[in-house]
C-alpha cells in the first residue's frame, strides 16, 4: 500500500507564493536590487557605469538590451578561466549548454546555484497546486530524464546542459523526495553515456516499480512519446527480462548493468501481467494507466513546440490527465503552471517575481511583431520594454530577463501572451520562438504558422488512418524563385493522391498575405513536400545527442538552414518521394 505524504507543506508553499504575487512590483524592485547589489563588482556592470545604483530607472538607462551574441565573448572568457568578476560577483560554477536545436549548435550560458534554487522553487510551487487537485501519496515517478555529456572548458568549468546541472545537484534529489517524484531508475541510468540504453532501463525500472509509480514525467513531452514508441518495439524483451530476472544483453555499459541488475529479480507473475495487459490493448491506447495503475497524471512541457505531440501523448495516456509543466530556459526560469486542471492547450505560466527581473517588449499586432524581427528590418525601432506588472491582458510581448546568473536585459527571443493575472503578477501563455523561420521575400512565417499548416495536412492524413510523426522545413533557394520545403515523416505509407492533396493543403495553409501574394504572382515557387523514411527524425535526434545535446531538452528543429549542413544531408538522403504543390496553378 502507498503511504500518505509526509514532510511537504503544499499549504506553506502556496502561502509564500500568494505573498510574493500580491505585491509583484515591490518584489521585482527588491529582486533587481539583490541582483545588482550582489553583482555590482562585475566588469560588465562596472563598464556600463551603474556605479552601484540598483533602481529600475538607472538600470534601464545604463544597461542595453542584448541577445546571446553580445554576451558571447564575456561568457567565453568565463569558460576560459578568466578569474576577474566578469558577469557576476561570485564566480560562475558551471556552463550550461542550451539545446541549440534552433541554431544548430548549443549556446554557452552561465550557470550557478541560484538557478538550482529557482528551479526548485518553481518545481515546488507547481507541485503544491497539482497536489491540491491530484493529491499524491509516497511513491515514485517514472521519469524519462537523461543527463547529457559533459566536458571541461579550458578554464576547468564543467559544461553540460542546464537539466544535467540540475539533476546532479543535491537539492534536486531532496526536492524530488519532498514532492514524491523520486525517479524509479538509479543515477547510473540517468547519467548513462548511451541514451538508448538509458531509455530501455527507465522503462524496465518503471515496470519493476509499477505499483509505486504515481507520475509519468519528462522535461519535454516529446521524450514521453519517444519512450512509448520505443516501448511498442521492446515490450516483449522487457517482459522477458522481468520473467527471468536477467537484464537484456542490449545493456552493455557495466555500471548500468550492475545498478539495474540489483533491482531485478525473476518475477514471472509481474511479467505475465504486463504481457497480458499489452496484448489486450488496442493500438497501445491507454498503455500508461494499464501498466501503471496508480499513476495520477502525465507531466511535462506540452506547450509551444511540444503541441504537435499532444495527440499521440493523449493516445498513450488514455484516461489519465495530461499536465503541462512550467516555463523556463537554460538562461533561467520564468513561471509555474498553477492551474493543473486546464488542458495543455490552455496552460499558462504565472511569473514568480523573485526569481529574476522581467521586462516585456510590446508586440502589438502580428504585422508589427514581425517587423520587429531585427534580421529583416534592422532599422525599425523597437518599442520600449515595460515592467512585469505593466503588461496588459491579451497583448503579446517579447520577454527580457535579468537573472541571478549574469544575464542583464537578455532577450530570450520567446513571444508570450498575457492570459490574465494572478494577484498582481501576469500569467503568460507561450506563443512561439520570436524568429521567423520561413521567409523568402515579403513572406513571413513563424514556427507556429508551420505548426498550423502541418496540422491541416495531418487532418487529411487522419482520414486515411495515418499521422505525421514529426516534421521540419527548409527554404530552398536553389530554384528560381525559391520555395518552401516541408519534410514529413509519416506513420505509414500514403497513396500518391493523398500526398498530392497534402502538398496543396500545406501550400494553402500558409495564409500570411506576403506568402499568398508572392505565390499568386509566382515570386515564390510551388511548395514542395518531401516524405521521409521512417526513422529519419530518430537519426536527427541521434545526431544532436552525439553533439552533446541532452534528450531531456531536445526539440526537433522546425527549420533547417544551409548552415545546418549535416541535418540537411540526413533529411535529403532519407527522402522517399517528393511532391510539388499545384495549389496556385
Ligand atoms: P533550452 O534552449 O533547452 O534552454 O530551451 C528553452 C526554450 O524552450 C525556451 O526559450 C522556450 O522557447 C522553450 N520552452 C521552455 N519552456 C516552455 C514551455 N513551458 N512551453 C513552451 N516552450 C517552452
Amino acid at each position: 500500500m502507498l503511504e500518505k505524504v509526509k514532510g511537504f507543506s503544499a499549504d506553506q508553499v502556496i502561502e509564500e507564493f500568494e505573498a510574493l504575487t500580491k505585491d509583484a512590483e515591490r518584489v521585482q524592485r527588491e529582486t533587481l536590487y539583490r541582483i545588482l547589489h550582489d553583482n555590482g563588482e562585475a566588469e560588465y556592470l562596472q563598464n556600463l557605469g551603474l556605479r552601484g545604483r540598483t533602481d529600475p530607472h538607472s538600470f534601464k538607462s545604463c544597461v542595453p538590451l542584448v541577445t546571446h551574441k553580445e554576451l558571447e565573448t564575456y561568457i567565453h572568457r568565463i569558460a576560459d578561466g578568466d578569474a576577474y568578476p566578469i558577469l557576476t560577483g561570485k564566480p560562475i560554477t558551471s556552463i550550461s549548454l542550451s539545446s541549440g536545436t534552433t541554431q544548430g549548435k548549443p549556446k554557452f550560458v552561465p550557470f550557478n546555484d541560484e538557478l538550482v534554487h529557482s528551479t526548485m522553487q518553481i518545481y515546488k510551487t507547481s507541485f503544491a497546486f497539482r497536489n491540491r487537485a491530484y493529491p499524491l501519496r509516497n511513491g515514485k515517478a517514472l521519469q524519462f530524464i537523461y543527463g547529457s555529456k559533459q566536458f571541461k572548458t579550458k578554464g576547468g568549468l564543467t559544461a553540460t546542459t542546464a537539466t544535467t546541472n540540475v539533476y546532479r545537484s543535491e537539492e534536486f534529489k531532496r526536492t524530488m523526495m519532498d514532492i514524491h517524484s523520486l525517479c524509479c531508475s538509479p543515477d547510473e541510468v540517468i547519467f548513462s553515456p548511451d541514451f538508448h540504453q538509458s531509455l530501455y532501463c527507465h522503462l524496465l525500472c518503471g515496470l519493476i516499480f509499477s505499483e509505486e509509480v504515481q507520475i509519468v514525467f519528462s522535461t519535454f513531452a516529446h521524450s514521453i512519446v519517444h519512450a512509448f514508441r520505443t516501448f511498442e518495439n521492446v515490450w516483449e524483451e522487457l517482459c522477458f527480462d522481468i520473467k527471468e530476472g536477467v537484464l537484456s544483453s542490449r545493456i552493455t555499459i557495466p555500471t548500468i548493468r550492475a545498478a539495474v541488475s540489483r533491482l531485478l529479480r525473476p518475477n514471472p507473475q509481474l511479467a505475465d501481467a504486463i504481457y497480458n495487459k499489452c496484448v489486450g490493448l488496442s493500438s497501445w491506447y491507454g498503455v500508461i494507466p494499464a501498466l501503471w495503475p496508480n499513476a495520477k497524471y502525465v507531466y511535462g512541457i506540452m506547450t509551444g513546440s511540444m503541441e504537435p505531440y499532444l495527440n499521440k501523448l493523449r493516445h498513450y495516456a488514455g484516461s489519465l490527465p495530461l499536465m503541462s509543466a512550467d516555463y523556463g530556459s537554460s538562461e533561467g526560469w520564468i513561471g509555474a503552471n498553477i492551474d493543473p486542471e486546464l488542458p495543455p492547450e490552455s496552460a499558462s505560466f504565472t511569473v514568480l517575481p523573485n526569481i529574476g527581473y522581467f521586462e516585456f517588449i510590446p508586440l502589438k499586432e502580428k504585422g508589427d511583431l514581425l517587423e520587429q524581427n531585427s534580421d529583416l528590418l534592422s532599422n525599425q525601432r523597437e518599442q520600449e520594454p515595460i515592467g512585469l506588472t505593466e503588461v496588459k491582458v491579451d497583448e503579446e510581448y517579447e520577454i527580457i530577463i535579468t537573472s541571478f546568473a549574469g544575464l542583464y536585459r537578455y532577450k530570450l527571443e520567446d513571444v508570450v501572451r498575457v492570459a490574465g493575472f494572478h494577484n498582481s503578477t501576469p500569467k503568460l501563455q507561450f506563443i512561439r520562438r520570436k524568429s521567423l523561420i520561413l521567409t523568402i521575400n515579403i513572406d513571413k512565417n513563424t514556427e507556429k504558422d508551420l505548426q498550423l499548416a502541418v496540422e491541416e495536412a495531418d487532418k487529411l492524413l487522419a482520414a486515411e488512418k495515418l499521422e505525421v510523426l514529426d516534421y521540419t522545413s527548409h527554404v530552398d533557394m536553389s530554384t528560381d524563385p525559391g520555395h518552401y520545403v516541408i519534410f514529413l515523416e509519416l506513420s505509414g505509407e500514403a497513396r500518391e493522391d493523398v500526398l498530392n492533396s497534402c502538398c496543396d493543403c500545406l501550400d494553402l495553409a500558409f495564409v500570411d498575405a506576403g506568402y499568398v501574394g508572392s505565390r499568386k504572382v509566382r515570386a515564390i515557387s510551388p511548395l514542395e513536400l518531401r516524405v521521409l523514411k521512417r526513422g529519419t527524425f530518430h537519426k536527427i535526434m541521434d545526431h544532436y545527442l552525439t553533439l552533446g545535446a541532452a534528450m531531456s531538452q531536445y526539440k526537433t528543429p522546425r527549420c533547417v538552414g544551409l548552415s545546418n549542413g549535416k541535418v540537411l544531408q540526413i533529411l535529403n538522403s532519407n527522402v522517399l518521394k517528393s511532391f510539388f504543390s499545384a495549389a496556385y496553378n
